[in-house]
């Protein structure tokens, strides 16, 4: 089965945040259980930089009105071999700053033309451009490629388009732009109504994607019922109930080729679980090279995190006179909301020593602060599955989280009876307030002081696998079905299918 995965950003090409690991990872997955997946990314620096190209370049068919020209390279990446194609269209994605934002913080002002072509450009791949390779199913990923089944069902122009499915990873960001994007991405008026892309009397990609893919997924099990509530929909829940059969919770794996404390070449030790003595070690280092009081008795307690009111860490001040009463100490490797990070370093600063702040993006430190803590914090408002939580598992450092989305799914709780039969993986709390989280806080703290029941829970925290393999047999048995449904895009591809026009 032939699938072309489109997206916005993959490890270990360009990463954001967790969409980025998802895609980096599933490809190799889907291979090992009978699917051939290519990748379809924005050419960015970093992307060109990380392929090798394989293929003459592939001129593509001319977007709406003053666009410029774009053309899909076909690469490998350098690391894995996984096959790619490169959306190069230097205007837009040869450019200092961010992926989505400019240096400044605020989106590119071209971002709906940009990831338009990525949409465009994927439907054309999807409709024979390559007549080398033709996919028999799209899968796109978030907003960046929400335009992906909307132009498949434009372009097509008559023939029946291959299979679309698109996965949620988080639902509030929307890809959201003035009505006027509509003719400059080349979408006919028609389209702008309630039943289609409209929003509030803008226009929205997620919309589109949830509009008019044939099967709609999310990243875990519990995020998606609650993204059919009106609390968690985000304005967009009524489509997702009305589309609720054709909507399915498949749970992020872990990359343990990547996050696994016995192999991860970005700690200066290694330790597993039979000997768990490096961890001590790298929290020693690290401590000492962050400026931490030395404290070896001390609950550390870590976060890894985009900073943002999604991830909760303004329930954090309030709690931290507290935490560090009772011999805690805190790393936190955080970036993005400016506000937000100003709070945390005025509550941070009050304990000089004991809690370090620690901006911007830096990969190696986040996985010495994952191997070195006791207990990774991750008090998200709402949390679509979480990577964060299951690599530390892994770590052995025992997640602390609120019981939302992908965290209900994947931590279970100190209680007592968890307890018992030796399930708990860490600690969750129910209510989104500083209260709450202090309580979990303080179960911590008592959790430390029965030292067999903390080792047994971080035994069995270390032994549980969130394996891809489980999740790419759940997307592969979907693209099956699908596919059944599909059955003149499931035959070999048409050699030299007749280029498109835009619409
Ligand atoms: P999200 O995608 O919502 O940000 P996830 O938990 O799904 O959250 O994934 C976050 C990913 O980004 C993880 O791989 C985490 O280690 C990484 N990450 C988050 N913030 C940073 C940071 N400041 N530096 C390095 N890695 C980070």
């Amino acid at each position: 089965m032939r699938v072309l995965q489109v997206c916005a950003e993959m490890v270990p090409l360009l990463k954001t945040g967790g969409l980025a690991d998802v895609c980096g990872a599933l490809p190799a997955a889907l291979q090992s259980v009978g699917c051939e997946v290519r990748t379809l990314l924005p050419g960015y620096d970093a992307v060109r930089e990380g392929v090798q190209v394989s293929g003459t370049a592939i001129d593509c068919p001319a977007g709406p009105d003053r666009q410029p020209a774009v053309r899909v390279i076909p690469a490998t990446l350098r690391a894995t071999g996984h096959k790619v194609y490169v959306l190069e269209s230097p205007a837009w994605f040869r450019r200092d700053g961010g992926p989505y934002l400019a240096a400044d913080g605020t989106p590119w002002p071209d971002n709906a033309l940009r990831f338009g072509a990525l949409g465009r450009v994927a439907a054309l791949l999807g409709l024979g451009l390559d007549s080398s390779w033709r996919p028999q199913l799209l899968h796109a990923h978030d907003w960046h490629a929400g335009l992906t089944p909307l132009y498949l069902r434009l372009l097509a122009a008559g023939r029946r388009p291959p299979a679309s499915v698109f996965t949620i990873h988080n639902l509030a960001f929307q890809g959201v732009f003035p009505a006027s994007a509509m003719a400059a991405l080349g979408l006919p008026g028609s389209l702008f109504h309630m039943e289609g892309v409209e929003f509030h009397g803008q226009m929205s990609f997620m919309k589109a994607a949830l509009v008019y893919s044939d099967a709609l997924t999310t990243v875990s099990p519990r995020y998606a019922r609650e993204i059919t509530s009106p609390e968690q929909g985000c304005g967009l829940d009524g489509l997702l109930r009305a589309r609720q059969a054709q909507l399915t919770g498949i749970l992020n794996g872990v990359d343990y080729d990547i996050w696994n404390p016995a192999t991860d070449a970005l700690l200066p030790l290694r330790y597993d679980a039979d000997s768990p003595q490096g961890k001590l070690a790298i929290r020693q280092r690290l401590g000492q090279a962050l400026g931490l009081r030395e404290r070896p008795q001390a609950l550390l307690f870590g976060a890894v995190t985009r900073l943002s009111e999604q991830k909760g860490l303004q329930l954090l001040p309030p709690v931290l006179d507290a935490l560090v009463a009772q011999g805690g100490q805190l790393v936190v490797l955080g970036s993005g909301d400016t506000a937000q990070e100003a709070a945390l370093r005025a509550a941070m600063d009050r304990h000089p020593g004991d809690c370090v702040l620690c901006t911007g993006h830096d990969e190696p430190l986040a996985h010495q602060i994952m191997a070195a803590s006791d207990v990774l914090l991750m008090p998200s408002r709402f949390e679509p599955c979480g990577l964060t939580q299951m690599y530390a598992m892994r770590y052995g450092t025992l997640p602390l989280v609120h019981a939302v989305g992908g965290l209900a799914d994947t931590v279970t709780d100190c209680a007592l009876e968890n307890l018992a039969d030796a399930s708990a993986t860490g600690f969750s709390f129910g209510d989104f307030t500083s209260q709450a989280l202090a309580a979990a806080v303080r179960r911590a703290f008592a959790l430390r002081q029965r030292p067999d029941d903390w080792a047994q829970v971080r035994r069995t925290a270390m032994a549980a696998r969130f394996d891809w393999s489980r999740a790419a047999r759940s997307y592969r048995d979907l693209f099956e079905t699908l596919l059944n449904r599909h059955p003149d895009t499931a035959s070999t591809p048409r050699a030299g299918a007749s280029p498109v026009r835009s619409p």
